[in-house]
C-alpha cells in the first residue's frame, strides 16, 4: 500500500487462529520502526499465554507490548510522539475499542489492529465487524486446514469449557476449513 502521510487511518488484520495475524502485525510494526516511526503496541492483559509484556506469534516472533485490561487505557499510556499504535488480540476488548481506534486515527495516528473475525462456532466476533466496517485497510488471513489442507477461515475448538474463548490452552484449537469445521468440539 501507498499510505497517506498527513492523516491517520485504521488497518485491520483478521482471520482464524494460526492464520498469521500476529506475524503480520509484527511485520508491519517492525517496518514502521525501520521507517523511524514511533510505535506502541498493546495487548489485552487476560492473554497470559506467553511473556506478559510481549506479543508472540505461534512461530515465536516477538514484539514488546503493553498489557492493558481496557481499551481506554491506551490513552493513559500513549506517548505524545507516538505515530503508530498496534493492538493484538483486539477481539478481547469490548465495543469501546472501536471508538478508541477512531479517536487515535482522528488524531492522525496509524492504527494497526489484529484479531479473530469469527468465534469457534463461526459467528462474527464483535467488535471485529464494527472495526472492519470503519477501517481504511482490511486484510483477511487464511490458515491451512489441518484436516484436509484447504485454506482455513475457522477456528475449531477441541475442548469444551463452556466459554466463548479458552485462553492459554495450547492444543485447544486448530485451523479448519468450512467443510471440516464443526460448531461444537
Ligand atoms: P495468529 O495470530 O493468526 O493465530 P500467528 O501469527 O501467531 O497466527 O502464527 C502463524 C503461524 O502459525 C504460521 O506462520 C505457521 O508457522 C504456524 N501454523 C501452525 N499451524 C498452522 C496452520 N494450520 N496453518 C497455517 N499456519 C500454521
Ligand atoms: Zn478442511
Amino acid at each position: 500500500h501507498q499510505f497517506p502521510t498527513d492523516i491517520g487511518w485504521i488497518e485491520v488484520i483478521c482471520g482464524s487462529m494460526y492464520s498469521g495475524k500476529t506475524e503480520e502485525l509484527i511485520r508491519r510494526i517492525k517496518r514502521a520502526v525501520y521507517g523511524k516511526q514511533v510505535v506502541q503496541v498493546f495487548k489485552p492483559k487476560l492473554d497470559n499465554r506467553y511473556d506478559e509484556t510481549q506479543v508472540v506469534s505461534h512461530s515465536q516472533l516477538k514484539l514488546t507490548s503493553i498489557p492493558i485490561e481496557r481499551a481506554e487505557e491506551i490513552f493513559l499510556h500513549l506517548a505524545p510522539r507516538t505515530q503508530v499504535v498496534g493492538i493484538d488480540e483486539v477481539q478481547f476488548f469490548g465495543p469501546e475499542v472501536v471508538s478508541v481506534c477512531e479517536a487515535l486515527a482522528n488524531r492522525g495516528l496509524r492504527v494497526v489492529v489484529a484479531g479473530l473475525d469469527q468465534d469457534y462456532q463461526g459467528r462474527p466476533f464483535e467488535p471485529m465487524p464494527q472495526l472492519l466496517a470503519i477501517a481504511e485497510y482490511v486484510t483477511k488471513q487464511l490458515a491451512i486446514c489441518v484436516v484436509c489442507g484447504n485454506p482455513a477461515n475457522r477456528s475449531q475448538r477441541l475442548v469444551d469449557r463452556g466459554e466463548r474463548v479458552v485462553v492459554g490452552a495450547a492444543g485447544a484449537y486448530e485451523a479448519r476449513c468450512r467443510k471440516c469445521h464443526r460448531a461444537e468440539p
